[in-house]
């Protein structure tokens, strides 16, 4: 077996990165508490968005080191489920610790691999901390009930139980939050774990294995294996998987009869092909949140929440506010956004003045389908050149009006730094063009009006509602939540459904009564009568 020294990749520059592009190292997978190398012969490259440099080479796993890994998460079963819940939690409080401690290292290893602003990785670190510092408190979300004397003599009460080895399936927009949402809770209620980090950025899982290992976490409750859609589909098939956590995209591919060029119907797909074969999931998908500006808005602060929810993190959030609907004119409106996103600077992410990092996948394509199906490009960032990063990936912010729903650039997700501007004469009319888009993760009104905040609040069909709040991610003692096309399950990450999620009931009815000797036998439903 052979240590992955991630601590030891403090990358900060591009002419280091370059040193570690020179022999890039193969990224390990973690089997029963050892970091081994996959036998696979095939390998893909994990590559610098901003400088299109190798960072490392990540295998696609062989069929049997994925099956070692699943036998030692069940394996570490039995032992970790009756490990004192005290115990448990305190492997969470150090790991905590040890994240804050290595917030640096971390953040920048998000930096080099996804791309984001070193500003934003830390972000993405610390929301995941917040569920770290959650499950440091799980034992009083994991009690059970408890009913005294139901009937005569007999109690009844309930146990949330582990269900045995969990999965996690993540994305490359959060390298860090995404697989904290998932094993901090899975493990703290006494499942096992086996993580698969996105194919595009899997140094931040591994450094968060090591510290939860330097934290204390047993051998085998965690283990990872990369790879794409085979091991994917091996882990939906597996029967000693109970329960599988995605995040990711999708669409609605099953409801049409075409493909839609460059997307992916992985959370769809998972949660069908998982649910068939018995297993909980829980898929949080794609999303096209609406953001709706009342006349009455506060101008400066409505700005400047559109600027930063749309272009944040290069539009590469499931809760950016992608598409915004002006009530009423939109022209001045428009004008200013386009004076402050010019003012927007585009970099890599590890320089300091970077506002934005790269992002270009399919983000060109639907900003032309925009324009050719008659949108007024307002602001166009495709051209960008970044000095010193020639070869990355930038877009610049990027501004699309007169918008109608018929067209593609609404219609799919873009993941891009682009902000689509619609109107409508009135707040029914935007509340209405929201709701009849296919997704439902999150959606926010700009207003200084109570009434028109409760009628949205009532009358949207989104998870996630934001009153002057852009992107209304709740905190981890509520839930993340989702509807539509972007959530499939009914129990969410963390939280109180989170905890649900992960653990199964039982319940137990005790009889302690002195039984009256001669009664008979009666063959009648016991009742309480
Ligand atoms: P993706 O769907 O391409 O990949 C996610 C995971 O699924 C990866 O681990 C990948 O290996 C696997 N995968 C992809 N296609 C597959 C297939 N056909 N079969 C089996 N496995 C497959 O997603 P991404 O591009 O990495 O992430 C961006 C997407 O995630 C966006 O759509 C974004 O909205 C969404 N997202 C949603 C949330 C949320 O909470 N709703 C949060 C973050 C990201």
């Amino acid at each position: 077996p052979q240590i992955f020294a991630l601590k030891n990749r403090n990358l900060s520059t591009a002419t280091e990165q370059s040193v570690i592009h020179s022999d890039p190292p193969k990224v390990p997978n973690l089997i029963g508490g050892s970091f081994v190398n996959s036998q696979s012969s095939e390998f893909i490259d994990v590559i610098n968005p901003a400088t299109q440099q190798v960072v490392s080479q990540l295998p696609l796993t062989k069929h049997e080191e994925f099956k070692a890994a699943v036998s030692a998460a069940k394996q570490a079963f039995p032992s970790w489920r009756n490990t004192p819940i005290t115990t448990r939690q305190r492997v969470m409080l150090k790991l905590q610790e040890l994240i804050r401690r290595d917030m640096d290292k971390l953040a920048m290893n998000i930096t080099t691999e996804q791309g984001k602003t070193l500003k934003d990785a830390q972000g993405d670190v610390f929301r995941g901390l917040e569920v770290v510092e959650h499950a440091s408190g799980m034992a009083s979300l994991q009690m059970g009930e408890f009913a005294s004397n139901v009937s005569h003599g007999i109690d009844t009460y309930s146990i949330r139980e582990p269900l045995g080895v969990c999965a996690g399936i993540c994305p490359f927009n959060f390298p860090a939050m995404i697989p904290l949402w998932m094993f901090p809770v899975a493990v703290t209620c006494g499942n096992t774990f086996v993580l698969k980090p996105s194919e595009k950025d899997p140094g931040a899982s591994m450094m968060l294995a090591e510290l939860a290992m330097e934290a204390g976490l047993p051998n085998g409750v965690l283990n990872i294996v990369h790879g794409t859609n085979d091991i994917v589909n091996a882990i939906c098939d597996d029967e000693d998987i109970k329960a599988i956590s995605f995040v990711g995209s999708n669409t609605l591919l099953i409801f049409y009869f075409f493909t839609i060029p460059n997307s992916s119907k992985a959370g769809m797909h998972i949660y069908s092909r998982a649910s068939a074969k018995g297993k909980r999931v829980q898929s949080n998908m794609g999303a096209k949140n609406h953001g709706i500006v009342m006349p009455d808005a506060n101008i400066d602060a409505t700005l400047n929440a559109l600027v930063a929810a749309g272009f944040g993190a290069a539009g590469q959030r499931c809760m950016a506010l992608s598409t915004v609907i002006f009530v009423g004119d939109a022209t001045q409106w428009e004008n200013e956004l386009v004076k402050r996103a010019k003012n927007l600077k585009v970099n890599a992410g590890v320089e300091p003045d970077a506002d934005l990092g790269p992002a270009k996948e399919r983000v060109c394509r639907l900003i032309q389908s925009g324009v050719e199906s008659g949108a007024k490009l307002l602001l166009d960032g495709r051209d960008i050149v970044v000095p010193g990063y020639e070869q990355g990936n930038f877009v610049g912010p990027t501004i699309l009006s007169g918008v109608t729903e018929d067209m593609e650039c609404y219609k799919e997700e873009i993941f891009g730094p682009v902000l689509i501007c619609m109107q409508a004469d009135s707040l029914e009319e935007a509340i209405i063009i929201s709701n009849r888009n296919k997704y439902g993760n999150g959606a926010a009104i700009f207003t200084s009006s109570g009434v028109a905040a409760r009628k949205f609040q009532t009358d949207i069909e989104a998870g996630q509602v934001g009153i002057n709040v852009p992107i209304p991610v709740p905190l981890p003692f509520f839930s993340f939540t989702g509807s539509k096309a972007s959530f499939a399950g009914d129990l969410n990450f963390y939280g109180k459904a989170g905890v649900n999620f992960y653990t199964q009931i039982k319940t137990v009815t005790q009889q302690w009564k002195d039984l009256p000797g001669g009664s008979g036998v009666s063959l009648a439903m016991p009742t309480s009568q």
